[in-house]
């Protein structure tokens, strides 16, 4: 098991996910997202209601919730890639006070893009892997076959988490290039070429 801390961060559809699990299996890391564990979640009731109202609307859910599943899964794990997570400024400052971050992974993706990725999206229920009607499709029919959607990966839905995300995880990608660990990545490029430039961050920051 690997033990880099590692934060990749970008807007819905960056392809956080889809780097994530490379990251994970590559360096034995524990992919911490907080996307996962809310759909996981999805009807616990909580005094501000069930994660399902935010999700399925596009808004974040409330802080309380959201930072104690990141303080758990952080706990018990020694090596991690966080995805999903930190995304306003209040949850920077609770992470902060629980770990430390070595490297900052920045996908950089513009939102005409980021809309295609999202609306095109589609999961495999069985194991979580993303994949896209367009540009990624699985050669296994079985798995063609039981793709899904996800509620929230409509064109309305879609416009609405990308508001959510320049107010309020904008001004944090801002304040992380200040991070020493930071390091901006072209996420336009194919997965592959995505992957190979992250791989070289990594190594380099901590070797
Ligand atoms: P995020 O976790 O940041 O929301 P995902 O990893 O789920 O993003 O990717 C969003 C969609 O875009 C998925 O359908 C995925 O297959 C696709 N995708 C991810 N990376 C790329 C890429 N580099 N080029 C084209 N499509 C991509
Ligand atoms: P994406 O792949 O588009 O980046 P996620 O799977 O990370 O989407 O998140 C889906 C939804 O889960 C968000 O729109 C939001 O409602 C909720 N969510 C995920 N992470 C957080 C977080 N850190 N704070 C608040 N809400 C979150």
């Amino acid at each position: 098991m690997g033990d880099q801390q590692i934060l990749i961060i970008g807007a819905p559809g960056a392809g956080k996910g889809t780097q994530s699990k490379r990251l994970a299996e590559e360096y034995g890391l524990e992919h911490v997202t907080t996307g996962d564990a809310l759909r996981e979640n999805k009807d616990v009731e909580t005094e501000h209601g069930t994660p399902r109202e935010y999700m399925e609307a596009g808004e974040l859910v409330p802080d309380e919730l959201v930072n104690e599943i990141v303080k758990e899964a952080l706990e018990s794990a020694d090596g991690y890639v966080l995805d999903g997570y930190p995304r306003n400024e209040s949850q920077v400052e609770y992470l902060e006070g629980i770990t430390e971050l070595d490297v900052v992974l920045h996908l950089e993706v513009g939102e005409e893009t980021l809309v295609d990725r999202l609306t095109g999206r589609r999961v495999d229920p069985e194991t979580g892997d993303n994949y896209h009607v367009e540009f990624d499709m699985p050669d296994d029919e079985e798995i063609r076959e039981r793709l899904e959607q996800r509620d929230d990966d409509t064109e309305e839905t879609v416009r609405e988490r990308l508001r959510v995300f320049e107010e309020n995880t904008k001004p944090v990608i801002e304040n992380y290039e200040d991070h020493e660990g930071y390091v901006r990545i072209d996420g336009e490029q194919s997965p592959d070429e995505v992957w190979d430039d992250i791989r070289e961050a990594v190594n380099e920051r901590t070797a």
